[in-house]
């Protein structure tokens, strides 16, 4: 938290908010876990539905029955330990279903059809799921995310979906030693930012840029990044 901070504080962008973090949790035990939201994180990432579904329902059943020792204990009943997660990794259509009711957050959104699945499956349980658009900056082939000069298009597409609220966009910068090699990345997501804020797609909503990891969160965080997703230097590299 104190590097979030001292990044925000060197860029003029943020105002002196912080940017949100996202812990994932992928390399982490059960107990570092819980410990973490024992401390009052709240926001929790994975990248694998079968991951997010496990890990869920174990944090879930813990909280659950400390939700029940603390009101035997007659704890500060407004300690409810809530928590938030957020898909982050590539979703496929047919694991839409069981993700929707775990989820706060989708950062992966990256193509017409999965958005239309995802407002398919909302529209039967009456819900609005927030979403992020995953832009493919660095043009990798083989990455997922939609290429730079289709982001604003399919942005817009998505925003006519009654039961998806357009929240921002992703984006990953390539692995590499060097944290200056994915400053171009983020700027330049950042820049799509803008313009389809400009363009008032999403509304008030349209106000997430997510991007950053370990190894670059601050360079993220220089270019605009107000929330980062954080594994490895939080919890371990296994
Ligand atoms: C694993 C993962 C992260 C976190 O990566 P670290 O290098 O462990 O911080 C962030 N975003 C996505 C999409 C990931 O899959």
């Amino acid at each position: 938290m104190d590097r979030v901070g001292e990044a925000c504080a060197r860029s003029a962008i943020h105002r002196g908010d912080q940017p949100m973090v996202v812990a994932v949790t992928k390399t982490a035990s059960p107990d570092q876990i819980r410990t973490l939201v024992e401390m009052g994180h709240v926001d929790l990432a994975e990248n694998r539905v079968q991951h997010l579904i496990q890990r869920e329902a174990q944090l879930a059943e813990f909280l659950n029955r400390k939700r029940t020792l603390g009101r035997a204990a007659q704890e500060d009943p407004q300690r409810q330990y809530e928590v938030r997660w957020h898909m982050v990794g590539h979703l496929q259509r047919n694991k839409v279903k069981p993700v929707i009711p775990l989820v706060k957050l989708i950062h992966s959104v990256d193509s017409l059809r999965l958005a239309e699945e995802i407002q398919a499956v909302a529209m039967k349980s009456d819900q609005v799921v927030d979403v992020l658009l995953q832009v493919n900056m660095s043009g990798e082939a083989g990455k997922h995310g939609v290429a730079a000069p289709a982001a604003q298009h399919l942005a817009e597409q998505i925003d006519t979906m009654m039961h998806l609220r357009m929240r921002g966009l992703m984006t990953m910068a390539p692995i590499c030693d060097d944290p200056e090699t994915s400053r171009p990345v983020f700027s330049r997501t950042a820049e799509i930012f803008e313009d389809v804020r400009k363009d008032r797609i999403g509304g008030d909503h349209f106000n997430i840029l997510s991007m950053g990891m370990s190894a670059d969160f601050e360079v993220a965080i220089e270019e605009g990044a107000n929330l980062v997703r954080i594994g490895r230097a939080l919890f371990g590299e296994t």
